[in-house]
């Protein structure tokens, strides 16, 4: 993913600013995840589950509302980070970002790391 967004000219440099953290969208995680990140925090996965997801349609989230920041971003930086969900370390090479201008575009307001030279995108 990273390689293909390198071939069509979009550049990633992580600036640690934590903003993709704290913007609109849900944070989704796997129960495979939550039993990760509930081992990190030393608690069962009934209890993280209860404590941190709840379900969107089927889908385990966190609790955090849409347009609210993420509940383990902790001054700017992320209280889970290394067991942190797919969704979060996979960022900015999502799907939905592959040939999607109006997307890249919209990930661009937040995240100052992401520079894509539209000429050669479109
Ligand atoms: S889990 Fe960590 S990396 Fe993922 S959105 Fe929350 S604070 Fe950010
Ligand atoms: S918004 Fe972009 S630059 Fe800032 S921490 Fe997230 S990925 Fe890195």
């Amino acid at each position: 993913m990273e390689t293909y967004f390198k071939k069509i000219g979009i550049e990633f440099d992580c600036q640690q600013c934590g903003k993709c953290c704290d913007t609109d969208g849900y944070v989704f995680v796997s129960v495979r995840e939550a039993g990760r990140m509930a081992r990190y925090l030393s608690l069962s996965r009934k209890e993280f589950l209860e404590q941190f997801t709840r379900k969107v349609k089927g889908n385990l989230v966190f609790k955090s509302g849409v347009r609210e920041k993420c509940l383990f971003l902790e001054k700017g930086k992320c209280r889970v980070y290394s067991v942190r969900p797919a969704q979060c370390r996979d960022f900015p090479y999502w799907e939905e970002h592959f040939d999607d201008k109006k997307e890249i575009q919209a990930a661009q307001k937040y995240c100052q790391g992401l520079k894509a030279p539209w000429s050669s995108v479109a």
